[in-house]
């Protein structure tokens, strides 16, 4: 059966079909791609922080091309220390001015407390984890307080234009959500 039921595979070998996949589109690209000729600053000059989520492709998206912006990701689309880091680096050396910050209606980090998963890992480890899972309860508050800590951040020499959206994975769209107090 074609369609839903590819996506429900998974296996040992996943990683081996993953490279196979590889060589084919390295060997259909040849010398015209994925991006010839563009340079690492991103040409949209946008860097855009999003949850990891495995149904949210922010290529396809935004209408986005290889070359086109920074997509930083990682669990909720949080704005860490390391997300600071890399936002700092695409702004200061690779040309970045404008942040896109995006969570998503049926988010993982909305079924756990970060104080569950802390004593589930000391619990297994007898190590307490030094980083916060930075869970969530409204999505809304979330995205305020992300967008609160791009401009807040000193790190960061361009903050005129920092906007966050809530993706519904069941329509695809994205809904802005306004800055202000988490
Ligand atoms: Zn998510």
């Amino acid at each position: 059966m074609a369609g839903v039921g590819d996506h429900d595979r998974a296996d040992d070998n996943e990683i081996e079909g993953m490279l196979a996949a590889n060589r084919r589109w390295a060997s259909l690209l040849g010398e015209g791609g994925p991006a010839p000729g563009v340079s690492a600053r991103p040409v949209r000059r946008v860097a855009i922080v999003s949850c990891m989520d495995a149904r949210l492709d922010v290529h396809a998206a935004l209408g986005l091309r290889s070359g086109d912006a920074h997509v930083i990701r990682n669990a909720g689309g949080a704005v860490t220390d390391d997300v600071i880091r890399s936002l700092a680096i695409s702004q200061r050396r690779l040309g970045t001015r404008e942040v896109v910050l995006i969570h998503h209606t049926d988010c993982g980090m909305l079924t756990f407390t970060d104080d569950e998963l802390r004593f589930e890992i000391e619990r297994d480890t007898g190590i307490r984890p030094p980083w916060a899972a930075e869970a969530f309860v409204d999505l809304d508050a979330d995205v305020r307080q992300s967008i609160g800590r791009v401009v807040s951040s000193p790190f960061l020499p361009h903050t005129e234009s920092v906007r966050g959206f809530v993706y519904d994975v069941a329509t695809g769209l994205l809904r802005e959500v306004e800055p202000g107090p988490a």
